[in-house]
């Protein structure tokens, strides 16, 4: 079967630049399940569904016609790449995620993407929940005050303004909300390695992930 590496973690822990990377060395292919809850929410939006609607959610969910190419995503072939990162469309995916309707329908979704020659899976719940038997599971951690600095230089490099302690105060309420919810909470499996990334570049954290795979 096809290898899966899983790297969960928080918010802006660097699980996608991460998983890109890795993936790029190994010559794997990459899911971004943030993404599929983003589109999710998008669909939504787009679609004026009632989002307290666990079931109609979920069947947007199961029909979402999504296509990954590259840099681009693909939502009934509009190029949404750029919407999915909107600040509403991520409030929204964050606030429908703890459906567990919608949850299920992104079940089969995700486990379709593992074909090839192997996959990394980042997420919250990719080495817990979507692929419990990945033979190399990655728990991403950053302290709070790291993250915020990365996010508010990749928003001020996309030349909007940002503002550090916002910022952290933002992160630390959305990690405790991720933390306690009661459907599909961030923890690390069992059976993941912690990598803590305040101190270490990208390059170094990039390493550890592959030192661990070929050990
Ligand atoms: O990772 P990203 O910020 O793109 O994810 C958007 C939202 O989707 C998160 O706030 C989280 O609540 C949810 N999510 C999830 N399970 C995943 C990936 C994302 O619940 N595997």
């Amino acid at each position: 079967q096809t290898p899966v590496i899983t790297i969960d973690g928080p918010t802006a822990s660097g699980k996608g630049t991460i998983a890109h990377r890795v993936a790029q060395v190994l010559g794997w292919s990459v899911l971004d399940s943030g993404a599929l809850y983003r589109l999710s929410a998008l669909a939504c939006l787009d679609r004026g569904v009632d989002t307290a609607d666990e079931a109609a959610v979920a069947a947007v969910a199961r029909e979402l016609d999504v296509q990954f190419k590259g840099e681009h995503v693909l939502l009934e072939g509009r190029d949404v790449a750029a919407r999915i990162r909107d600040e509403e469309v991520g409030n929204l995916a964050s606030a429908i995620a703890p459906q567990m309707p919608l949850r299920n329908a992104l079940l089969a979704r995700q486990r379709a993407f593992r074909c090839g020659p192997g996959l990394v899976a980042d997420g919250r719940d990719m080495g817990t929940v979507v692929f419990p038997d990945a033979p190399l599971k990655i728990f991403l951690e950053a302290d709070v005050a790291a993250r915020a600095e990365r996010r508010c230089k990749q928003l001020k490099e996309k030349g909007f303004s940002a503002n550090l302690a916002n910022l952290m105060k933002d992160m630390e309420a959305r990690d405790h909300r991720d933390r306690t919810r009661s459907v599909a909470p961030l923890c690390p499996a069992l059976d993941a390695n912690t990598i803590d990334s305040s101190t270490l570049s990208i390059d170094e954290t990039v390493s550890a992930v592959l030192d661990l795979w070929s050990r």
